[in-house]
């Protein structure tokens, strides 16, 4: 069983290398070039193929195949397709590092244009690669450069250039060079010689091809090449060896079926037997040329045929015939050239259409940049103010909370006093006004305080009075309650509530706490103090009118710890609510205790 799946894997493995090696882009521009001549739909899909595999900086090979597309589109006469393609080539052309990758796109870029018929620029772009492979010495690429720009300089009709250009290839070929890549210049060679008028230079080069075009496969070659020597020797007025070099082509022609050729080969048999004199035979070889041409299909060996056959009708005698086949023939030419108008014409409106649909589609792109561009600012804007909002309400915040801090901060100040670090008379107020009316108040004075002042000194006298309000904190903490600097030496101790004899007890308590504690002498000693206290409770005092029952009771212990100070100071003078109208009221210093009811 796991052999099985082995085996599975393995299959699927090595048809997966197939499709991967089957879809290398390079593959399929291999592909895509062999295909582009013959069979360019084809070679169109092997290219979008490719294209779609390819990534965006393989710059070269994405050349080389939209060249590829490009050229089998031009086949198919999608012109509008291959201007486009021929666009997106020059783009690519300036990214392209190399020198031959240079040479090779600009020969392409060139055929491109020599396609669509921009002959001009087509020979400019290979004049720029013939000058890249002078600079960088390219003598391989350079033939090939010469040979294709000599061909557009002889379809430019300037022969002259022409010629001096294949001579330049000739010579890099040299002589023991590939025949295939000399003979067909030496043939072109003879041609224009011919076309310049050059017929001495003309006979010698195209004679000179007659042996290596007598090798087997070349017969059509060297059938072509005999009709132009013996058309060259015509037109010089050689007959025989027109006579001879035209006999040779026929008999190759025999053997072939080439209308085209045949027509050229038939056109000069007319013309050589006008000048022969042989009416006869010039009529019936222009008649058969004219047939051949027919049968070829092809506008220029058709008027061709026609021009001859008018001269051998008029030779004949016969003008009315030569007229009508003159006329045959300027028709053919007129329609030939509307046509090629025509179609010239709707080429021009197909680039004209596609130059206005690059400017939109440039405009929308300049437009979308433009918009994209404004969004971004806005959102800058946007974030811009989200900063700033949040800053403020950040620094709103921290100025809120340091307002509060300081408030709170006064508050406390407001309610403290600074050298016992107790509450003060505002915050024993505060205390009193909410609690209940069982709470204990013990208001204490000290006693003959202004002497101490006098021996000791002000600072001394603040030092005390820091250290009985530490002390009394203590004992207010001690009974659950606490205590407030009241003014001057005064202190108000406020306890939660007790019955009458906890509040005796406490009110003894604290006179013996404060007349207990000793305060350290700077000379040395110790400092005795006492006090004089009044004890009451708020249920101890009715409210009066405005004033409340706290504050009613405020002043009855203040009037307490007179009575205390009046009856010898050091002793705590205490009335208390007992239920009803009893009160309890003691003097804590003899001891005594008396129930009074008022
Ligand atoms: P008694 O209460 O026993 O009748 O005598 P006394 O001397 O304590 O009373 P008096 O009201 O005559 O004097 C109170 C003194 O307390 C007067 C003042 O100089 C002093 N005093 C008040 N406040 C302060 C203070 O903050 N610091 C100091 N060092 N002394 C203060
Ligand atoms: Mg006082
Ligand atoms: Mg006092």
């Amino acid at each position: 069983m796991s052999r099985i799946v082995r085996w599975v894997f393995l299959l699927l493995l090595l048809f997966g290398a197939a499709v991967a090696l089957a879809e290398d882009p390079a593959a399929l521009l291999e592909q895509c070039e062999a295909a582009e001549h013959g069979k360019p739909d084809e070679a169109i899909e092997l290219a979008d193929r490719a294209l779609a595999m390819l990534a965006d900086d393989d710059v070269a090979l994405r050349f080389q195949v939209l060249g590829c597309k490009g050229w089998a589109l031009s086949s198919l006469g999608q012109r509008a397709e291959v201007m486009r393609i021929v666009y997106q080539l020059e783009g690519l052309a300036g990214r392209l590092i190399g020198p031959v990758e240079r040479v090779r796109a600009l020969r392409r870029l060139s055929a491109l244009h020599h396609r669509m018929g921009d002959l001009e620029r087509s020979t400019e772009l290979l004049r720029t690669a013939l000058e890249q492979t002078e600079i960088e010495d390219l003598p391989e690429q350079r033939i090939d450069l010469l040979v294709n720009l000599g061909a557009r300089r002889a379809e430019a009709r300037q022969h002259d250039s022409a010629i001096s250009l294949w001579l330049r290839a000739l010579e890099l070929i040299g002589d023991d060079g590939d025949p295939r890549q000399s003979l067909p210049v030496r043939y072109n060679l003879g041609i224009v010689f011919r076309a310049a008028e050059r017929y001495d230079e003309a006979i010698e080069m195209l004679e000179g091809l007659l042996e290596p075009l007598s090798e087997p496969g070349m017969e059509i070659r060297l059938a072509s090449l005999k009709t132009i020597l013996g058309s060259i020797y015509l037109d010089q007025g050689l007959l025989d060896e027109a006579q001879q070099f035209l006999s040779a082509s026929s008999q190759l022609h025999e053997q072939l079926d080439n209308p085209a050729e045949h027509t050229a080969l038939l056109n000069d048999k007319a013309r050589l037997h006008i000048e022969l004199g042989n009416i006869d035979q010039a009529l019936a070889f222009s008649e058969q040329a004219v047939a051949e041409a027919e049968r070829a299909d092809y506008h220029f060996s058709i008027v061709g045929a026609l021009a001859i056959r008018a001269q051998a009708l008029e030779a004949a005698g016969k003008y009315d015939q030569a007229l009508a086949v003159e006329r045959d023939r300027a028709g053919r030419v007129e329609r030939f050239l509307v046509d090629q108008q025509r179609s010239e014409l709707d080429e021009l409106e197909a680039e004209l259409g596609l130059a206005l649909r690059e400017r939109e589609l440039a405009d929308l792109r300049r437009e979308r940049e433009a918009q994209a561009r404004r969004l971004e600012s806005q959102q800058q804007r946007e974030q811009l103010l989200t900063v700033v909002l949040v800053g403020l309400i950040l620094l709103g915040l921290a100025v809120m909370i340091v307002q509060r801090l300081n408030n709170r901060r006064l508050a406390r100040s407001s309610r403290t006093d600074e050298l016992t670090s107790l509450g003060n008379r505002r915050q024993a107020n505060e205390w009193l006004a909410n609690a209940p009316d069982s709470t204990m108040l013990l208001m204490v004075d000290l006693d003959h305080f202004k002497e101490i002042n006098d021996t000791h000194g002000h600072a001394f006298g603040d030092r005390v009075l820091a250290e009985v309000g530490a002390c009394l904190a203590e004992f207010a903490a001690r009974y659950g309650g606490k205590v407030a600097r009241w003014g001057g030496e005064e202190f108000i101790v406020i306890l939660p509530g007790k019955d009458a004899a906890a509040a005796c007890a406490i009110g003894r308590d604290l006179r013996q706490t404060i007349a207990e504690q000793a305060i350290q002498l700077r000379g040395g000693g110790q400092l005795k103090l006492t006090a004089s206290v009044g004890v009451t409770s708020i249920a101890a005092a009715a409210p009066d009118g405005d004033v409340k029952g706290w504050e009613s009771a405020l002043l009855l212990a203040d009037e307490l710890m007179y009575q205390a100070k009046h009856k010898g100071r050091n002793r705590t003078v205490i009335l208390w609510p007992e239920g009803g109208e009893t009160y309890r009221v003691a003097d804590l210093k003899s001891g005594e205790v008396e129930v009074v009811e008022s």
